[in-house]
């Protein structure tokens, strides 16, 4: 709770570890606490987690089965005004935080996976890993662990228009789709 391995501990509230069962068979890993989460001190509370809550409701999986965490631990942001604006940790501060996703995965042992965003997935998968062309794919690590990438659930409420929204969603809900076979 007291980490200053990288900078970000400094501005936000609080560090936002994972939360979920022990004993989860799913640990799903987002990029970084957002405001309302750096707020409440719980992972997916804010706009993002509230969607990724609808798509769980719509396949019949119950959130509170799942583990979930973020590949970064502390809300980095840049003020505008009141707002407190999300920035993407760098590669360094994701470095840094690492040892703390490593120490969730070591003690959870999920037996599946799922990357929210590109950071999730190249924390997981490696810097070659492209959420774009591989999304939705079963893949295997190193260890043996299953695991799949989709989109962050931001990336859909960041579209224009209602079609491209929808669109969007459908293809989450899709990707997300492939924990009811495992
Ligand atoms: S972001 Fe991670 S590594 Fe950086 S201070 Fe917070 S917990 Fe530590």
């Amino acid at each position: 709770m007291g980490c200053k391995r990288c900078p970000l501990w400094k501005p936000a509230t609080g560090t936002v570890f994972g939360e979920g069962p022990a004993n989860a068979r799913v640990l799903v890993v987002g990029e970084q606490p957002g405001d309302a989460e750096d707020l409440s001190g719980h992972p997916f509370v804010g706009p993002s987690g509230k969607l990724f809550d609808r798509a769980l409701e719509e396949l019949g999986i119950e959130r509170s089965r799942l583990y979930v965490t973020n590949a970064v631990k502390h809300f980095k942001f840049e003020r505008r005004g009141k707002a407190r604006l999300h920035k993407s940790p760098n590669a360094g501060e994701q470095r840094a935080c690492r040892l703390w996703l490593e120490g969730e995965l070591a003690r959870i042992r999920p037996d599946i996976v799922v990357c929210l965003g590109a950071i999730a997935a190249r924390n997981i998968f490696g810097p070659a890993f492209r959420v774009t062309r591989q999304r939705g794919t079963w893949q295997t690590l190193a260890d043996g662990t299953r695991a799949f990438a989709t989109v962050h659930p931001s990336a859909v409420l960041r579209q224009r228009g209602d079609e491209a929204r929808h669109a969007a969603w459908r293809a989450f809900v899709a990707d997300l789709a492939l924990l009811l076979d495992a």
